[in-house]
């Protein structure tokens, strides 16, 4: 097993990405394949094969992370909390180690989001750094000195299901979500949420890239949605800054490039933030969509040799 490399997988409900880094953090090789949806064994199968395929390209065996769609319970060890639902009450990292046969580390992609940004990109001057996936769903992870903070229930840094934090009379109950409850965070801060908000107000039928898009040109309605969804983003980070007031938060996920967010949502938290003065930081990820590969990878840190 070589110590110069590290394999990061990215278990997405669509495709299964995967890298080899170099300790330097230089990607050797990449490559991607489509997730076996609703197939366990077949999910199992696809990474197993996306590793080897990945193990010739750089011509060594490396140990292996993986960022996975929810959280390995730390009282059981089998999966929770994935909305790739067949995933859930799996031991997939038992069933990886044994099929492999090397050490196998997973985490949240969140939080390896989190450590990606924390390690080599867009926070790795601090030391807390909280990354918030603003996508399809609302995660976040925090990484202190470069490593994750787990949680006793290895929920560290989930905000999404919280509830909207000082929330006007029309937000009240809000939307309800797949989670069982009504108004959480990620309900009006996803991908989907925001499209659905703007259709309440509009009904225009339009994705969140093209609201962003039509709102910087101009158009009134979708400045109107987007001016309402960084007010709503500013609330939710503000609740985090007030508990574990990070150095810095990242934002990743689609909706972190909208460029319009970093400008307006640090002047729209300060009102609800318990300090005289706020200087945290809001950044756009350094990384992108390759922070899930890098982070998983990076589960197996630079000066450790497996
Ligand atoms: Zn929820």
């Amino acid at each position: 097993m070589s110590a110069r490399f590290r394999i990061g997988i990215d278990l997405g409900g669509t495709k299964i990405e995967g890298a080899a880094i170099d300790v330097c953090g230089s990607v050797r090789f990449r490559h991607r394949v489509v997730t076996p949806a609703q197939d366990y064994s077949g999910t199992i199968d696809a990474i197993i094969a996306l590793i080897g395929t990945i193990d010739r390209g750089v011509g060594t065996t490396a140990p292996v992370g993986i960022g996975i769609p929810g959280t390995v319970s730390p009282t059981t060890g089998l999966i929770k909390n994935a909305n790739s639902t067949w995933l859930i009450g799996r031991p997939l990292q038992r069933d990886l180690e044994s099929a492999l046969g090397r050490p196998t580390r997973l985490a949240n992609d969140a939080n390896c989001f989190a450590l990606s940004e924390a390690t080599d990109g867009a926070g790795a001057a601090v030391e807390t750094v909280f990354g918030v996936i603003l996508g399809t769903g609302v995660g976040g992870g925090i990484a202190i000195r470069r490593q994750i903070l787990a949680g006793a229930n290895a929920i560290a840094g989930e905000w999404g299901h919280n509830p909207m934090p000082w929330p006007t009379p029309e937000e009240i109950p809000g939307p309800p979500c797949w989670c069982g409850r009504s108004g959480c965070l990620e309900t009006f801060l996803s991908g989907p949420a925001v499209a659905a908000d703007h259709y309440r107000r509009t009904r225009r039928m339009q994705t969140a890239p093209e609201i962003a898009e039509a709102a910087a040109a101009g158009d009134p309605e979708c400045c109107a949605t987007l001016e309402r969804y960084m007010d709503r983003l500013a609330r939710g980070l503000a609740s985090v800054i007030n508990v574990v007031d990070p150095d810095a938060i990242v934002l990743g996920g689609g909706l972190s490039s909208i460029s319009a967010l970093y400008e307006q949502v640090p002047r729209l938290w300060i009102r609800h933030i318990f300090s005289d003065r706020v200087a945290t930081p809001l950044f756009p990820p350094l990384h992108g969509a390759s922070s899930g590969v890098r982070g998983a990878a990076w589960l197996w840190p630079p000066e450790e040799a497996p």
